[in-house]
């Protein structure tokens, strides 16, 4: 059973993965106006994997027997200048879920509501993956700089992008 601030937070939780997606999936449409292809399939897997984070919560809510509040959400920024502004944003997003999930443990740990400490344990090491996987492509793109050759050779990279895994 879980607590009725504990469950608000886990529902905020859930819909922020699900604003995640959107916000990627609106990348993905980005680049594909922008002739980066494999950008904006690395993007739509990466929209797939916030739904499938969200779909892990919605299921933890259920075997809870709490109830599932999906909320309204913003729309998505649509417009960026260029692949690492894309990839910078797309970090700054990641530090704000890690923050988000950090703080969740937090409150899960200290009401001890250990079933949540441990399946947000999972989260918690998910995000030094998407974290480190983002920051390898901005390190990448600052190599290149404007170099286009460059860009098309990451984007050949990205493209090659399994679901279920970063690249
Ligand atoms: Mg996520």
């Amino acid at each position: 059973m879980l607590s009725e601030s504990m469950l608000k937070a886990i529902n905020e939780q859930l819909n922020f993965e699900l604003f995640s997606a959107n916000v990627y999936l609106s990348m993905s449409a980005y680049f594909k106006r922008n002739a980066l292809n494999g950008f904006a399939h690395w993007m739509s897997l990466q929209a797939q994997e916030e739904f499938e984070h969200a779909m892990k919560i919605f299921n933890y809510i259920c075997n809870k027997g709490g109830k599932v509040e999906i909320s309204a959400m913003d729309a998505p920024t649509s417009e960026w200048n260029g692949p690492l502004d894309v990839m910078q944003y797309t970090l700054i997003h990641e530090q704000e879920v890690t923050s988000r999930i950090n703080n969740l443990f937090k409150v899960a740990h200290e009401s001890n509501d250990h079933s949540t400490s441990v399946f947000f344990h999972w989260f918690i090491e998910e995000q030094v993956q998407e974290e480190a996987e983002v920051s390898e492509i901005i390190d990448k793109l600052v190599l290149v700089g404007d170099s286009s050759q460059g860009i098309f050779m990451i984007d050949d990279k990205l493209g090659l992008r399994k679901a279920g895994s970063a690249e």
